[in-house]
C-alpha cells in the first residue's frame, strides 16, 4: 500500500498511523517554515508494563537500567525494529530486560520527551502496552542484555505511581492500575 510504501521510504519501522502522520505533518511545517533541524533525529519505541497478581496484589515488572542509581525505578523498552510490531517489540524488549514472558492485554498509551545525544536532539515517542505474566523467573537475562539492565525487579503495581523514575511512566502506570481494577 501506499502507507507501507512511505513507512519503507523513510525506513520508519511500523508506526502506529496517527503517528506516523503526527511526524510527517510536524516534518512538512518545519520544512514549510525553513526550519528544518539538521541536529534532529525522531525515534520510536516500545515498552510494557508487565503485571502479575500474587500474595493479594498486582506487581510490575519493573528495571533499574544499567548506570542509573538506586532506586532509579524505569519500565523496560526499546527501540522499534525495521517492520516489527511495535506490539511485539514490547513483548520482545520486556523479555529482554526482565527475564519474563509475556502477552500483551493491549496499548495503554503513548510517552513522548526529548533528549540530547552526541549534539543531537531526539524526539522520542514509546508506545505502552499492558502485558499479563506468561512464565519465566525476574531477573533471569540474557548475558547480551545484562548492560542494558542492572537489575530487574517485582514493585507492587500500586507503589508505582511513586517509585517510577519518570513522570510520564508513572502515568502509565497508573493508567494499568485503572485498567486491571475496571476488569475485576
Ligand atoms: P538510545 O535509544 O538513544 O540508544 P537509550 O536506550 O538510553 O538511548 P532512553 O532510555 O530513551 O534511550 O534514554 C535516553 C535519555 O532519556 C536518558 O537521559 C533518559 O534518562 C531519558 N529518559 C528516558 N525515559 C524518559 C522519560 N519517560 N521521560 C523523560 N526522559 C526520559
Amino acid at each position: 500500500s501506499d502507507r507501507r510504501a512511505i513507512v519503507d521510504v523513510f525506513q520508519l519501522g511500523e508506526l502506529p498511523a496517527n503517528e506516523f502522520f503526527a511526524f510527517a505533518e510536524r516534518s512538512f511545517r518545519l520544512f514549510l517554515l525553513g526550519d528544518v533541524d539538521r541536529h534532529a533525529a525522531q525515534k520510536f519505541s516500545s515498552g510494557g508494563i508487565r503485571v502479575r497478581r500474587f500474595r493479594g496484589r498486582w506487581w510490575l515488572a519493573a528495571i533499574r537500567p544499567g548506570g542509573k542509581p538506586d532506586g532509579m525505578w524505569a519500565l523496560p523498552k526499546g527501540n522499534i525494529g525495521r517492520g516489527e510490531d511495535p506490539e511485539a517489540t514490547a513483548v520482545r524488549e520486556v523479555a529482554e530486560e526482565t527475564g519474563i514472558e509475556a502477552v500483551s492485554s493491549g496499548k495503554l498509551g503513548d510517552v513522548r520527551y526529548v533528549y540530547t545525544r552526541g549534539g543531537k536532539r531526539i524526539f522520542k515517542i514509546v508506545s505502552f502496552y499492558l502485558l499479563r505474566y506468561r512464565r519465566g523467573r525476574i531477573d533471569d537475562l540474557p548475558a547480551a542484555y545484562r548492560h542494558e539492565v542492572d537489575v530487574a525487579q517485582w514493585l507492587p503495581l500500586e507503589d508505582a505511581p511513586r517509585l517510577l523514575a519518570y513522570k510520564s511512566e508513572r502515568e502509565m502506570a497508573e493508567k494499568a492500575l485503572t485498567a486491571l481494577q475496571e476488569a475485576v
